[in-house]
């Protein structure tokens, strides 16, 4: 049945295009083409941690989940932060399991921010970010990060902050550049937040998925920073179960409390059976991650080294799934033109990073390739790419 012509969505989300992510997905899918774009792998996490969830399943865990989670998923998160970072977490009170990051950062936005209030966050960003302060009636104030480093500007951070603003939203390892924001960095976000009184939420999902022996830091481990910061991340990534949507957000017991007043609203609980699974993987698979890690490493080198070969201007990532090239040398006008003809050119999906940023002229011409897909994968796509003309 025809609707009508009106547009009925609340105009905090009018101005919020669909998500870049299903809207390539979709071209891949409609097209037949090598996906590239959304960053999930095409191989499952441990078939143990699947055995604990058919194992929960038939256990008859299927009813609702306590809302902060699970007790031996909460355990398990404080053991895993305990172990690879020296923090001590009280799993009944610094601890929240939510429907993957995605929730806890909705929930973080949504329970920080008052309308008008401000959050600064690096771009180019994972685009819930900018919905999410949208839909908070927020306001985002973005820091770029420039190729060809994308590091983090300490000028640009402090000239971001103004008297409204509220609290940092920021993602490290960073999707799409790849960026590991190293110790001086960091230090300079504890001293801008400390000096303003701002909360930080991190968005750590890739902190296993880091490259050539860079290192992690969560940034709640700095001097100061424990009683500001809400730590997120997530199995989605550090597992290879995109699909499940378990994550978690940690830090004192004030600000998990503030952003379970979010999160209670949202979700109130979510996959009770895979939880259990989760708690397992967290206790038993760190081989799992860790060999995920020089998997994607190999992976990245594979690809990064077919997009040079194209002769493309292409950044290392330090991290993450994803790298980024400059696509301006074959005239497209932009990152979103070069990707929409790329299906019928080569038969491969990649992401217009353009989509991700405020700044245009930045993102203008970058585009983002997920690496994270089987090897024979990336080499077709390789072998593709160069076998196609791919001029504007
Ligand atoms: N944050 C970042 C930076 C991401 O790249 C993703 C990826 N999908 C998410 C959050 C979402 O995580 P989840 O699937 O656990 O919601
Ligand atoms: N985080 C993944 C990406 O950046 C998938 C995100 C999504 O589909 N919402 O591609």
């Amino acid at each position: 049945m025809a609707g009508t012509s009106r547009d009925r969505t609340a105009r905090r989300l009018r101005s919020i295009p669909p998500t870049v992510f299903s809207e390539m997905s979709a071209l891949a899918a409609r097209t037949g083409s090598l996906n590239l774009g959304q960053g999930f792998p095409d191989r499952d996490g441990p078939s143990p941690v699947v055995e604990a969830a058919v194992a929960a399943l038939r256990a008859g865990r299927n009813q609702y989940a306590p809302g902060p989670g699970v007790p031996e998923l909460r355990a398990a998160v404080a053991e895993h932060q305990r172990r690879h970072y020296g923090i001590d977490l009280d799993p009944d009170t610094e601890v929240v399991v939510t429907a993957g990051a995605t929730e806890a950062v909705a929930a973080a936005v949504l329970s920080l921010l008052n309308p008008g209030e401000e959050m600064v966050v690096l771009e180019p960003y994972y685009d819930s970010y900018v919905a999410c302060i949208e839909m908070a009636g927020g306001v985002r104030r973005p820091v770029t990060l420039r190729a060809p480093d994308f590091r983090l500007d300490a000028d640009a951070l402090r000239a971001a902050v103004t008297p409204r603003t509220t609290a940092i939203l920021l993602n490290t390892p960073h999707n799409p550049t790849g960026s590991v924001l190293d110790v001086e960095e960091l230090r300079v976000v504890a001293e801008v937040a400390t000096e303003h009184d701002l909360v930080v939420v991190t968005d750590e999902v890739y902190e296993h998925l880091v490259f050539d022996g860079h290192r992690h830091v969560p940034l709640c481990t700095l001097p100061g920073m424990w009683e500001r910061t809400l730590t997120i991340s997530s199995a989605g990534k550090t597992f290879s179960f995109t699909g499940w949507k378990v994550g978690w957000a940690t830090g004192p017991a004030d600000l998990v409390r503030t952003l379970t007043a979010a999160k209670q609203w949202l979700t109130f609980t979510n996959a009770a059976p895979l939880q259990p699974a989760v708690a397992h993987a967290l206790t038993h698979e760190a081989g799992f991650y860790e060999a995920l890690a020089r998997e994607l490493q190999d992976k990245r080198d594979l690809l990064v080294a077919g997009l040079r070969d194209l002769d493309m201007d292409v950044y290392l990532p330090q991290a993450t799934y994803f790298a980024t090239s400059d696509v301006r040398r074959y005239g497209h006008r932009d990152a979103r033109a070069f990707c929409q003809a790329l299906p019928e050119r080569a038969g491969v999906v990649a992401i217009p990073a353009q989509a991700l940023y405020d700044d245009q002229e930045a993102g203008r011409h970058l585009v983002r390739w997920a690496f994270c897909k089987e090897t024979h994968v990336l080499e077709e796509a390789v072998r593709r790419l160069l076998a196609a003309d791919l001029r504007a």
